[in-house]
Formats: structure tokens, sequence, C-alpha cells
């Protein structure tokens, strides 16, 4: 099949042509396959969106939208992003969806630059109580370029405090809220959101990056017919690729088109389009349905088995797939714990919990969830384990005792093997 050889034999697959790289894909696929990733933004694609990202799709330029290109040869791809298109708008129930944003940042980026002129006020969680960078953190542009008042969560409750969001919306009447973020265990509550925003002439936007695939699934209110724009990502509960979607109804669709392109980006990620087309199918199913429910009782599982173990959850449990633990009584921060939980195959990411008294970069609290676990079939009867691996590692990190935290290492690694991950042969 080769014609040509020499130094760099493009017709090579990876293993042969980049064998440093394909050495490291595999490492990570191992690691994948042995540690318990329970990252709450984080997940395992299957199979087939995996192979949708690896095909001759990335070879093609084409800026614009289906039938309104800037290069010839879209007989193809404009079938791609149009499929990608009706299946998001039939999952979600939407008029309009664009599903071109490179990823979640890109495309609330798109939403300021629809919506907002620089300096312009707007209303988000703090970043601190759950929001995320682009919903106007300082060391983002969105924080810098426009002018962000937020709210927060009530601090015995540790759930948004729906007056402090009216009060506050009432005095700054801002032009656009967000409602949603990353490290939210609770529901949002998408009609009082939209209520406020209508008292006060503002556009709700509501940005379900981590809960999508509840949402599609049924397993967490949908924000449609409450938030006229919602922004999402496709690679966390959804289950698809690096990726984002922008929905908005009819009236807002123009808009949020001319800001992806040409106001932000060039050509679409066409083998990324293909690949979330491919997610939104399988999510449109009944057994995904299962899936999204099963995350949920999952974390609910969890939260309970932690709670019994005398770990302090914000807001005292969660709704969805995500558990925000304050490490503040175990008596130990959350970035060494993290980073033992990480050596003992628990992958987790420290976080800042609200009211935080210590700095992000060396905050109180760990985050986890549920939808890799639950992607590889692990089910409720499988959480007390977890829960007791997590209590057993956070207790060797507070007495430095490497060698527990490497005997549970192990153990994960035991227990994984009867889980498989797509794209991963299972020994
Ligand atoms: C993950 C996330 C994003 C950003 O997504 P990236 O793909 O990492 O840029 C935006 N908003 C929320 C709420 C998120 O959780």
């Amino acid at each position: 099949m080769t014609t040509h050889s020499g130094p760099l034999d493009l017709t090579a697959r990876l293993a042969d042509a980049d064998p440093e790289i394909a050495a490291l894909v595999e490492a990570e696929g191992r690691r994948q396959f042995e540690k318990i990733r329970l990252i709450p933004s984080e997940n395992y694609v299957s199979r087939a969106v995996l192979e949708a990202t690896g095909t001759v799709l990335t070879n093609k330029y084409s800026e614009g939208y289906a039938r309104k290109r800037y290069y010839e040869g879209q007989q193809f791809i404009d079938e791609v992003e149009e499929l990608a298109v009706a299946r998001a708008k039939a999952l979600f129930g939407v008029e309009h969806v664009n599903v071109q944003p490179y990823s979640g940042s890109p495309a609330n980026l798109a939403i300021y630059l629809a919506f907002l002129q620089p300096g312009d006020t707007f209303l988000s969680l703090e970043l601190p109580h759950g929001g995320h960078l682009t919903h106007g953190s300082p060391v983002s542009a969105t924080g810098t370029w426009f002018r962000p008042v937020h709210y927060g969560v009530d601090k015995e409750t540790g759930r948004i405090d729906m007056d402090q969001v009216r009060d506050i919306a009432r005095r700054e009447r801002p032009k656009l809220i967000f409602c949603g973020g990353t490290a939210i265990p609770r529901l949002i509550d998408f009609p009082a959101f939209a209520e406020i925003a209508q008292e006060v002439g503002a556009l709700l936007v509501a940005d379900i990056a981590h809960i999508a695939g509840l949402v599609a699934g049924g397993a967490h209110p949908s924000p449609v017919g409450y938030a006229p724009v919602i922004s999402t990502t496709t690679h966390k509960t959804l289950r698809g690729p690096r990726g984002a979607m922008l929905m908005t109804d009819a009236e807002h669709a123009k808009a949020i088109d001319k800001a992806v392109f040409p106001g932000l980006q060039g050509g679409p990620h066409n083998h990324t389009t293909a690949a979330i087309a491919v997610a939104l199918r399988e999510a449109a199913t009944e057994e995904f349905r299962r899936y999204a429910h099963q995350i949920v009782a999952n974390a609910a599982a969890l939260a309970e088995a932690l709670l019994e173990r005398g770990f302090d959850l914000v807001s005292g449990g969660t709704d969805n797939h995500l558990i925000l633990i304050d490490l503040t009584n175990k008596d130990i921060g959350g970035k060494p714990a993290a980073k033992a939980l990480d050596r003992a195959g628990l992958e987790v990411n420290f976080n800042t919990v609200p009211f935080d008294p210590r700095k992000p970069w060396s905050p109180s609290g760990i985050r986890i969830g549920t939808p890799a676990v639950t992607t590889r079939g692990m089910t409720t009867e499988h959480m007390p384990r977890i829960a007791a691996w997590i209590d057993e590692a956070v207790e060797a990190a507070r007495k430095d005792d490497g060698e527990a935290l490497d005997r549970i290492a192990a153990e994960v690694r035991e227990f994984t093997k009867d889980f498989p991950i797509p794209g991963w042969p299972t020994p």
C-alpha cells in the first residue's frame, strides 16, 4: 500500500508514524481504564463518537453555515451539520441550534458579543460559589470587558439565594443574567430566574454545560421556554466530543449565528460536528434516559455514603451528578487531598467552596461526580465502596501515608477491571 518511504512516511498509522505520541495515547487510555474517574465534567465517549472524531472530516474547511458557505465542496459537510442541528433541536425541543462553537468558553463569548456592549452590566453566579470563569471572573476577558455583578449561595443552605438574585437584579438592572455553573450540586430553578429576568428586562441565559445530558435524559428540568438563550458543552454529561452548542428561540438565532461566525470563529471543526451528531443520536435513546437517571441515583448514593462517613457536603447533598465536599472538618486542604486521591486511583479536582477562607489555588474543597463511573456501568451498590476508598485515602493523606495510598490504588485497579471503557481493550 505504501508508495513512498522515507523518514516521514505519511501513510503509516500513528504507532509507526509517531511512536512517542502513540505511547502517550496508550498510557492515557490505560490511566483512564485503571482509575475511578470522578471529575464531574468528564466522561467516556462511545466507540462511535471516538471514531467520528478521527475521520477525514477534519480535512475540510467550511466557513459559514449549511447552504451558505464560503468554500466549495460542502455536499456532505452540509448534511453532517444539518443532521447535528436537527437532532439537537429535536432532543432539546428548541427552535434554533448552532453547533459550531469550538468549546464552552468560546460559546459563552459569542453570547456576550451577540447581546452586550463593552462595559455593560450582567449578573451571574460568583465563581467561588460555583460559577464559571466565563461568567465574569476578574481573570477572564468576560470580567474585564464587561461589568459583572454576582449573586451567591446562602451561607446556611448552600443553595442559590433567589431573593438575593432578585434584589441585585432590581438594583443593578443587568442587561443579561446567567444561570448555571460548574459546581452547583442542586437543581437550577429556571422558572424563578425567568421571572426575575422578565421583571428587570434582562436576557436570561442558561449555561447547562454540566447538566446537558441530565436535561436531555429527563433527569433535570429543562431551561427551554424559560431561557431564550442556552449554552452547553457537548463533552460533559451529554457524553459527546469536546465541543459546544448554542440553542436559542427564533428571535435570538441570527445574533448568535453572526457572533459565532464571523464574529469569533473561522471554519467549524467538522469532525467534531459529526461526533456531536452521533452523541445526540445516542442521547435520544431510552438507554441514555436510563443512563441520565442512573448518574443522579449514583450521585445520591455516593453522597449518602460520604455523609455517613462524616464528610461535609456543600448544601448537604446533591440533586444532580455533582458533589462538592468541604474538607475543613477533615483537617486537610482540597489540593493535598486531590493529589493523594489521584495517587490512590481516585481522580477528583480541588475546588473552592462557598465562603472559602482559603485561596483558589489551594482551596478547602474537592469536587466529584458520577457521569464517568456511570458510563462504565457502576451502580448505586458500588458507591459505598468508592466512598470508603475516598475516606481511607483522605485519612492516609492526613497521615502522609503513601503506602496506604498505593494499596488503595492497587485495589482500585483490580476493581475497575470489571468495568470496560470504549476504545480500550479489556484485559
Ligand atoms: C465547562 C463549562 C464551560 C466551559 O467549557 P470549556 O469547553 O471548558 O471551554 C462553560 N460554562 C460552564 C458552566 C461549564 O461548566
